[in-house]
């Protein structure tokens, strides 16, 4: 892989058509790190958020050895990069073929279930393959409420009274069992987490069997940019949510348990930047060569500022308008399809023109995982960049990609 020490630089010198990914290994390793530091327990790393060869491998090497995986492309994935690590598989409703590949092919122990029907399924399997049930350790994924910017407890997750029958039931076939949660994504109010821990604590005291472990899930936020048009909403810092969550888990009593996050986003979101060309302007419009089916997706980027930062083109010589003035461009994306259109500006110097770029930083989750060949657009070239994309020159510039409510 190239190495350049900024994305300007790598623009300049490579003056990409194609999106480009700028690759920061070491800010991956710092965030990784800084993560474990301040969770008093094991770090799962939650495959899905960007399951990048490339992000597994520098995981691998520097100390990361739990993965969160959910299927067997993400099995295969983990394996491949660090065939010693130990994978939970935290997804709570499986396919038999898959909990028998997990099982038998991959020696996962450690499940997650939010239903008698998935603990007879996954019994199923282990007596046909004549593993003692004592070996393996059934989660109860607890239904949540909580105000993350992306709401997933609707899914999954077993209320509080059906989680005590469940504990039990796993208990009585002679499972080691455990609870967990997964409270949304980009957690902005701390108190998500205590309402589940009171909930588990809640739980854990009507069903008396004894817990072999607790999993926090995911969630935790990455810091992105802000919108200086709207009102800018005060987020805590991961130092003061972590701090919360760990007073909140020895107030409950959870303090002694064997302790599990999977934590995606707030390890991924820094390590990656991505390089667009502007393809054409027209008027306060921008065509790029990247949009909402590739790594602009507005299902999971759909309420995140990015920041931006506007590369010009030196070969362009005469440009209209005040590079101070930040003015509102809509941004059209790759594809033909008319919905390919973010439906929020991203903000840049008036004086962006056909053939610049820009660096949208930040972009490390839910973008590359969420890619898609339609119309056969596939962003896959990277570089690896020194700088971390917040010690550059200040970005002028911030690439709002919020997308109407999806249809429901
Ligand atoms: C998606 C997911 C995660 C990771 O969530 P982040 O918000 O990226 O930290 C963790 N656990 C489960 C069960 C998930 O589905």
């Amino acid at each position: 892989m190239q190495r350049f020490a900024s994305a300007r630089e790598a623009a300049l010198t490579l003056r990409p058509d194609q999106p480009v990914y700028c690759f920061r290994p070491q800010v991956l390793i710092d965030d990784a790190h800084q993560f474990m530091k301040m969770f008093p327990g094991e770090t799962a790393y939650a495959v899905k958020t960007n399951g990048e060869n490339l992000v597994l491998e520098t995981l691998a090497r520097n100390g990361i050895n739990v993965f969160d995986v959910a299927s067997p492309g993400e099995f295969e994935a983990v394996r491949k990069v660090a065939p010693d690590a130990q994978m939970l598989y935290m997804h709570p409703i499986k396919a038999q073929s898959d909990i028998r590949l997990a099982l038998e092919t991959y020696g996962i122990r450690v499940l997650a279930v939010d239903h008698e029907d998935e603990i007879a399924k996954v019994t199923r399997i282990v007596r046909a393959l004549d593993i003692d049930p004592a070996s393996i350790t059934l989660y109860i994924r607890l239904q949540t409420k909580g105000h993350a910017a992306y709401e997933l407890s609707k899914k999954f997750g077993a209320a509080p009274a059906h989680a005590v029958e469940l504990l039990q039931r796993a208990h009585k076939i002679g499972y080691m069992v455990g609870l967990c949660f997964h409270v949304g994504s980009q957690i902005e109010d701390p108190d998500t987490y205590e309402r589940a821990l009171s909930s588990a604590d809640w739980v854990r005291n009507r069903a008396g069997v004894p817990l072999a472990g607790l999993d926090v899930g995911g969630g935790f936020p990455a810091e992105y940019g802000h919108d200086p048009k709207r009102k800018h909403v005060e987020m805590p810092s991961l130092g003061q949510l972590m701090s919360r969550l760990r007073g909140d888990i020895k107030e409950y009593g959870f303090g002694d348990l064997p302790l599990v996050a999977e934590p995606g986003r707030v390890i991924v979101a820094r390590a990656f930047s991505l390089i667009v060309r502007v393809l054409l302007r027209k008027g306060r419009r921008l065509y790029i060569n990247d949009g909402i089916w590739a790594s602009l997706s507005d299902s999971w980027t759909g309420k995140i500022t990015l920041p931006a930062r506007f590369i010009p083109d030196p070969a362009k010589k005469h440009r209209n308008g005040d590079p101070k003035e930040i003015v509102p461009f809509r941004v059209c994306g790759a594809t033909c399809d008319s919905v390919d259109i973010l439906s929020r500006p991203f903000w840049l110097p008036e004086t962006v023109d056909t053939g610049d770029w820009i660096e949208i930083g930040n972009i490390g989750a839910y973008s590359l995982s969420l890619r898609t060949r339609f119309n056969g657009f596939y962003p896959d070239t990277f570089v690896e960049v020194e700088t971390p994309f917040d010690e550059g020159d200040r970005p002028e510039g911030f690439a709002s990609l919020e997308t109407m409510a999806p249809a429901q």
